[in-house]
């Protein structure tokens, strides 16, 4: 089976144009140097990484599909392809501005006229980042039963509450954040959603030490002043939280999909065929081979299912299973090919000395984010999504025998 991309003309008119631009705005020292481990970023490199994100921002790459008047680029999805595939590709400081992927969908679908012209086009250019502030200590997947309160008092909401796992290796301007605005209504039409400015009176934040890394946080709201206007939802937004939500949430879930592979899987083959064991190389090794091949046909499996979301989310199709199969796919893949790598590679994938560690620590620090299954949704929440959309969940509304619904975050 050939799985090869072939681009149009045009295509591969606007790849060369995208990679010669990349090519003359990364310098190579920063590419070569850059940790892997996402926590090691130096301040200089988010800094510089900051700078990119607008400079992409400014030639509409950032959110290459939205609207000029919201800050995108006003390109097709075959431009979008492009530009994902060339910048997935690079090694660069990790941009975790959720605002574009998560965030943004939202406000778009759901935001007035004047939050699109707030938000939008600062974060479509990168100059806006947003964290997603949707997880609390006692509701992860069990999204609904969040406990943050949010109390009109003038024309403020006032929040108080806390929220975890929030964040990314950067700072924010806005946490997008859930809250219950009227305890008495029934479940998931008692929360609202809200832009709320992360130097807000009242916000505390404190880093958290994840085994993956990653910069997240516990952020504690204590009487939170937010205005009214920055309550997401429409013109009669209270109370639509939840399905605000769903819009980040379809996403997040494998909705927006991936053109590209993970490059991890050409850098280990590469490895292999550089490493020498007993004086032939890796690859000479009949049982390498085959977990090489079955690592390179798993690959790409998932960038197929990965590319047939992209094109769903593109076209405006309805999804059913097929977001929730792609994030299980991934869920899946990263641990399974974490234990074929300490197979292959030895110890050589588990440590971090640069004189040892196989292809410049990414192995190590794989093997750690391979372990975070959590990140929208577990693994077991996206089986459950699936049984629901095709028919075989104990009932469309319940999934736990504690009787408790899930929210299937
Ligand atoms: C690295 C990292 C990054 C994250 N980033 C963000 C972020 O930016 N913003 C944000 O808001 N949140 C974020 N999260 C939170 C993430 O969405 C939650 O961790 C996730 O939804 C699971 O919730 P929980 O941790 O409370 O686990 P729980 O919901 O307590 O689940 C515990 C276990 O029970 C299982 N389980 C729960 N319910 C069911 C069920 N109905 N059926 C079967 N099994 C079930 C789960 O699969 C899991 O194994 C992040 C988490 C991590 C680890």
């Amino acid at each position: 089976m050939d799985f090869s991309v072939v681009d149009t003309p045009e295509q591969a008119a606007f790849r060369r144009e995208v990679r010669g631009w990349l090519d003359a705005n990364i310098p190579k020292e920063l590419e070569e140097n850059l940790s892997p481990d996402p926590q090691e970023v130096t301040e200089a490199e988010f800094q510089w990484g900051w700078e990119f994100q607008k400079k992409l921002g400014a030639l509409g790459w950032l959110a290459p599909t939205w609207d000029k008047e919201h800050g995108g680029g006003g390109l097709s999805v075959d431009h979008a392809m492009v530009i994902d595939g060339e910048l997935s590709m690079r090694n660069l400081p990790p941009m975790s501005n959720l605002g574009i992927a998560l965030a943004g969908p939202a406000i778009r679908a759901w935001g007035t006229d004047e939050q699109k012209r707030r938000f939008l086009p600062g974060t479509g250019r990168g100059e806006i980042i947003t964290w997603q502030a949707f997880t609390e200590p006692e509701a992860g997947s069990d999204l609904a039963s969040l406990k943050m309160r949010a109390v009109l008092d003038g024309d403020d909401y006032v929040l108080n509450g806390t929220k975890m796992f929030i964040g990314g290796c950067n700072v924010a301007d806005f946490l997008y954040t859930l809250a219950v605005t009227d305890p008495n209504a029934p479940r998931h039409q008692n929360i609202s959603a809200f832009m709320v400015p992360n130097n807000s009176p009242g916000i505390t934040i404190h880093l958290l030490d994840l085994i993956a890394g990653g910069g997240k946080r516990m952020v504690y709201y204590e009487d939170v002043r937010v205005a009214r206007e920055n309550l997401i939802g429409g013109e009669n937004g209270v109370g639509k939280g939840w399905w605000v939500a769903q819009t980040t949430l379809e996403l997040e879930h494998g909705g927006s999909g991936r053109v590209v592979r993970d490059p991890l899987v050409d850098q280990l083959i590469r490895y292999c065929r550089s490493s020498v064991r007993g004086g032939k190389p890796l690859t000479a090794d009949s049982k390498a081979q085959q977990m090489l091949a079955d690592i390179y046909i798993r690959s790409h499996v998932g960038r197929l299912i990965g590319t047939r979301n992209y094109w769903m989310q593109s076209a405006g199709k309805k999804f059913s299973y097929e977001g929730s199969q792609f994030s299980l796919w991934g869920k899946t893949f990263a641990p399974w090919l974490a234990k074929q790598v300490r197979e292959l590679v030895g110890p050589y994938s588990l440590v971090t000395d640069q004189k040892w560690a196989a292809i410049h620590r990414e192995l190590e620090s794989h093997q750690r984010q391979s372990l975070a299954t959590h990140p929208g949704g577990t693994p077991e929440i996206q089986r459950v999504i699936m049984a629901r959309a095709i028919g075989i969940s104990r009932s469309p509304n319940r999934t736990a025998a504690s009787g408790k619904p899930s929210g299937g975050h």
